[in-house]
């Protein structure tokens, strides 16, 4: 009796967690386990092919290009980034737009875990992953944070010390840390707001609240998108001020 309740509950939880109907429709989905996406997706809204973050792009700030080979773009090549390399699991366009609009901003938490089995695997692909003391998820300023209910870039990260574990059987040589980077100034939402702007907008939005804890500590900032890229850069720059050895990025979707 008792096992029959637990493994209904299980069941439960499990439609909870993956529903069986598409986000994207409402009607049944048909998973298929080479894809984390298909449990929130039909194969329908899911298309033929998920626009995957590829090559060519610039190995600095992570802007793909259309053909030919890697090379900087014109933007790196004019101004630097304060970030070593952004690197991204999706281009910022079509389905995955769409899911990351209804998994921010309707609290489609089921997203989580599918996304965040696409990030690692972007983050196996492209950076040395023993080359990090610390992952940092972009923070939200305590305001957004109570409204939202959830910080989705953690919600991206926190199970990643996991799934090092489970893909290379020994405990993973970085933590993530969601202390070391605060938000301390409430910034109006970035949408719609040009480059200039949202420089401007995120002046001092970032603090460095335990300098001592990240002196000469490689750092891999997470994110769910990178638009023009001034949140993580801000980021950055509060970082390496403080006295980071280098700072790279990992974002889920890159514009
Ligand atoms: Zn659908
Ligand atoms: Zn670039």
């Amino acid at each position: 009796m008792i096992k029959k309740l637990v493994k209904a509950t299980g069941a439960g939880v499990c439609a909870l967690v993956f529903p069986d109907k598409c986000l994207g429709c409402g009607k049944y989905i048909k998973k298929n386990a080479d894809n984390p996406l298909s449990k929130c997706f039909c194969h329908r809204c899911l298309g033929e092919v998920l626009p995957v973050f590829d090559h060519p792009f610039c190995p600095a700030c992570g802007h793909c290009f259309e053909s030919g080979p890697d090379h900087l773009c014109e933007a790196c090549l004019k101004t630097p980034m304060v970030m070593e390399s952004v690197r991204a699991a999706f281009i910022y366009k079509e389905l995955i737009q769409k899911a990351l609009g209804l998994f921010k901003y309707q609290s489609k938490l089921s997203l989580a875990r599918p996304f965040e089995r696409h990030l690692f695997q972007a983050f196996a692909t492209h950076f040395d992953m023993n080359g990090f003391h610390l992952i940092v998820p972009i923070p939200l300023h305590v305001s957004k944070a109570k409204k939202r209910g959830f910080n989705q870039s953690y919600l991206l990260v926190r199970n990643f010390p996991r799934l090092y574990r489970d893909a290379y059987g020994r405990p993973a040589p970085w933590c993530i840390d969601i202390r070391c980077l605060a938000r301390v100034r409430a910034t109006v939402s970035q949408t719609g707001l040009d480059h200039k702007a949202r420089k401007n907008n995120l002046t001092q939005a970032f603090a460095c609240p335990k300098p001592d804890y990240i002196q000469g500590k490689n750092i891999l900032l997470v994110d769910d998108v990178f638009t023009t890229g001034a949140t993580c850069n801000a980021a950055a720059q509060t970082l390496m001020n403080a006295g980071a050895a280098g700072v790279s990025a990992l974002v889920l979707a890159r514009a």
